[in-house]
């Protein structure tokens, strides 16, 4: 299939097979030749539309900058450098708002039920359906509204992160999740967080493949305990220990940049512990 953008208005149509002349906004520019749309309507009732383009290679410069990340819960990135980025709970922002839809729901949802099996009982012609059921759809709807700004927001804000750390450095190295999530446990934030490191390494893998820099994972066994300056091995450090002087050196740690230098320095040394990179 091989569509084009309508020539005959601004950049803001664009001509799908069958449908015709669609209007759709843009944060980007297109390009001209498109090679082929998917639309996709979400919950929330808009469309998307998801065109495979061709355009030009973008490429950061090299900076000849290396960088180790942990990945944390009160911050969401910490660089080797000192560089933090924290965790913004977007979920919590709107939770009252959603919350207020979300008893609606709950109780339209039951109401419509106990409706729907009066009808079944009463051997009804047309027995209604969920859907038939307006305050129970427009509930269902601002429920939806809040989750779908919620991943907007929280994207956004990952995409922020991830577009400066692949420009600023030529090498980024990361922890692999898979152990990470292992040592880690941290009860209410665990599922967000754990989704936002995810998504983030997501990113970092084709962002990297796309601008020429390179991502390194790694074990990250040990490294919030071992000094990233003389290698002294000081011992399991639990969550609520957030910086410690080494004993082997004196040296004073904040935990977790202690601990990106040494993923930092796991994924550019020899890399014995390298598990993939992309
Ligand atoms: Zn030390």
């Amino acid at each position: 299939m091989c569509l084009q953008l309508s020539k005959s208005s601004n950049k803001h149509h664009v001509k799908l097979p069958k449908l015709g002349i669609m209007r759709f906004k843009a944060g980007i520019k297109i390009p001209e030749k498109i090679k082929s749309v998917t639309v996709r309507l979400s919950p929330t009732g808009k469309y998307y539309a998801v065109l495979l383009v061709e355009y030009e290679k973008q490429t950061f410069n090299k900076t000849g900058r290396q960088l180790g990340i942990d990945l944390g819960v009160a911050d969401l990135v910490i660089g080797s450098d000192g560089i933090k980025f924290p965790t913004i709970r977007f979920d919590k922002i709107l939770a009252r708002k959603k919350h207020y839809w979300e008893k609606r729901l709950a109780r339209r949802r039951l109401q419509a039920q106990k409706e729907i099996a009066w009808d079944k009982h009463n051997k009804v012609l047309n027995p209604r359906c969920l859907d038939d059921f307006k305050n129970y759809k427009k509930a269902k709807l601002m429920v939806a509204e809040y989750n779908e700004k919620m991943t907007n927001q929280r994207n956004d804000y990952l995409h922020k992160i991830t577009v400066q750390l692949v420009k600023d450095n030529d090498v980024i190295v990361m922890e692999d999740l898979k152990a990470k999530n292992l040592l880690r446990n941290h009860k209410l934030s665990r599922a967000i967080v754990n989704q936002s490191w995810r998504e983030m390494r997501r990113m970092l893998e084709y962002k990297c493949a796309w601008c020429g820099k390179t991502l390194v994972i790694v074990n990250p066994y040990k490294t919030s305990q071992i000094c990233s300056e003389c290698g002294y091995d000081d011992g399991k450090h639990t969550l609520d220990i957030r910086d410690w002087t080494c004993p082997g050196c004196g040296h004073h740690h904040d935990r977790d940049i202690n601990a990106a230098k040494n993923i930092l320095r796991l994924g550019t040394s020899l890399g014995k512990r390298v598990v993939t990179s992309a």
